[in-house]
């Protein structure tokens, strides 16, 4: 049988991208479809965005410690509609950027819906259908706004955050997860009152349990107020825009926003994956194996819809993954252990490998070596600020299982260290690598003996 195109991607986001353009580049005759901005989540209202808000966030700090390298004190005013039509811009020139990609791979872009109407093929919302011999599902996922609590609408959702017509002077947040904290100290540091509700006793579920007790200490510090074990009941809207929530203890809160930070859902409502024997998991993710094919041969799926690792380069290494696999004869699948990760709080965290409870439950013997020290540059800022650094080592094999650091300039940290632990590096080889110093860094090499050995 004949299709129009080799592969029908739905979804031009960090995935789709990948996998149209490593397809076409095999010689697939490849189409995409796109129902918001070509780019996707991280492009247009995830990762970039955000990382260009927390560089902003940490400037009142920089001209506050400048006075103890011998500058003048100064406070320099700030324009949070100059920085949000900033950033807006710049993400326009990337999803620019981002198509001139897909057209220059030879990628025909359809800007519209498309749904899937059977094994291989997709109705676009114009009206059209296409037949593709195979259909990458790239959809991503979005903001789940706890649709079910009353006043749930008066709530932003992270997508809003981009968009505000001014600085808030309160801003509530509900959730504590990654999301929810790297906006919560991006405002706080832009000079908002930020709120933390969250129905848990800790920040960042999944975490290391060090690095979620430094992350709340430093946004504590910040000023950042944490309502722990409490959960929203209402959110009303009051006179003059302004939100209330009701808590489930009885208090209120008010404030000029409230964001629902509180995790992402699969987009896979309406696209007709049920119909026709797709089989979804229980938060509506596309379930696939380890080659990203779901239960329907000519169907796969990557990135965020499948729920494996919610971040870009999973997605992206995903859709490559596949597009070898099918397209260009080339068989490999990702490897999901030791990616390394961030969370852009100010200092902020790096992390790669299991936390220490999971080290714990998998190896009889772990090792753990931590640091704890001021950082040089905060001698002459004055900041009370602290670096935190740990590796864990299987006591048996020597192996670095995990690397956590809370500190600034940890995700640069991480991420070259990730190499050296995919690779299989032992404490040995941490140690016989010669620090550079002075640096925050070279502490990594630098940890002689552990401070605890923990037996399961
Ligand atoms: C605020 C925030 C901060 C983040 N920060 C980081 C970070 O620092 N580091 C990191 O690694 N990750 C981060 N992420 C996660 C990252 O953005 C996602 O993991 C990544 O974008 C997933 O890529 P994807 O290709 O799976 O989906 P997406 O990038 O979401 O792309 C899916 C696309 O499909 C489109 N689509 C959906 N349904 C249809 C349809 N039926 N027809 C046509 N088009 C459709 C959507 O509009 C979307 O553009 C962040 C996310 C958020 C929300």
């Amino acid at each position: 049988m004949s299709y129009e195109t080799d592969l029908f991607v739905i979804g031009a986001g960090s995935g789709g991208v990948r996998a149209a353009r490593i397809a076409a580049g095999h010689g697939a005759k490849v189409m995409i479809a796109e129902d918001r901005r070509i780019g996707g989540t991280c492009v247009i209202r995830g990762c970039v965005p955000k990382k260009l808000l927390v560089y902003a966030s940490r400037f009142p700090h920089a001209f506050e410690d400048a006075v103890g390298f011998g500058f003048e004190a100064s406070k320099p005013g700030f324009s949070w509609e100059r920085l949000r039509d900033r950033v807006e811009a710049e993400v326009t020139r990337l999803s620019g950027l981002y198509r001139k990609g897909l057209d220059g791979s030879g990628v025909a872009i359809k800007e519209e819906r498309a749904t899937i109407i059977s094994p291989h093929e997709v109705r676009l919302a114009s009206g059209g259908t296409v037949s593709a011999r195979v259909i990458l599902v790239a959809s991503g996922g979005h903001p789940s706004r706890q649709g079910e609590m009353p006043g749930a609408e008066h709530a932003l959702i992270s997508d809003d955050i981009f968009h505000l017509p001014s600085l808030p002077r309160r801003l509530i947040i509900v959730g504590a997860g990654y999301i929810a904290l790297e906006f919560a100290g991006v405002f706080a540091a832009l000079g908002t009152e930020v709120h933390v509700v969250h129905r848990g006793d800790a920040v960042l579920r999944g975490f290391d349990d060090d690095l979620r007790r430094n992350a709340a200490h430093a946004l504590a510090a910040l000023g950042v107020k944490f309502h722990f074990e409490r959960r929203f009941a209402e959110i009303r809207l009051l006179p003059g825009g302004r939100r209330c929530v009701h808590l489930d203890n009885g208090e209120t809160l008010e404030g000029d926003a409230v964001l629902i930070a509180t995790g992402r859902e699969p987009n896979t409502r309406g696209l007709g994956l049920e119909n026709i024997g797709v089989a979804l998991g229980p938060k509506g993710e596309v379930k696939v194996d380890a080659e990203s094919r779901s239960t329907v041969d000519s169907i796969y799926a990557v990135g965020d819809v499948t729920d494996r690792l919610q971040l870009t380069p999973v997605a992206i290494r995903e859709g490559h993954a596949f597009a070898d696999s099918v397209f260009g004869s080339k068989r490999w699948s990702v490897d999901h252990t030791n990616v390394p990760t961030a969370v852009f709080i100010t200092p902020e965290i790096g992390t790669v490998g299991l936390t220490q409870q999971q080290a714990v439950e998998k190896y009889p013997a772990v090792d753990v070596y931590s640091a704890s020290f001021r950082p040089m540059f905060a001698t002459l800022s004055g900041r009370d600020e602290k670096v935190f650094m740990k590796l864990l080592v299987d006591a048996a094999s020597d192996r670095v299982l995990g690397l956590h650091i809370f500190g600034e300039g940890a995700a640069e940290m991480v991420q070259l260290a990730a190499i050296a632990i995919k690779m299989g590096a032992t404490k040995a080889d941490f140690d016989q690598t010669v620090a550079l110093h002075p640096s925050t860094a070279e502490e990594i090499v630098t940890m002689r003996a552990p401070s605890a050995r923990l037996r399961r």
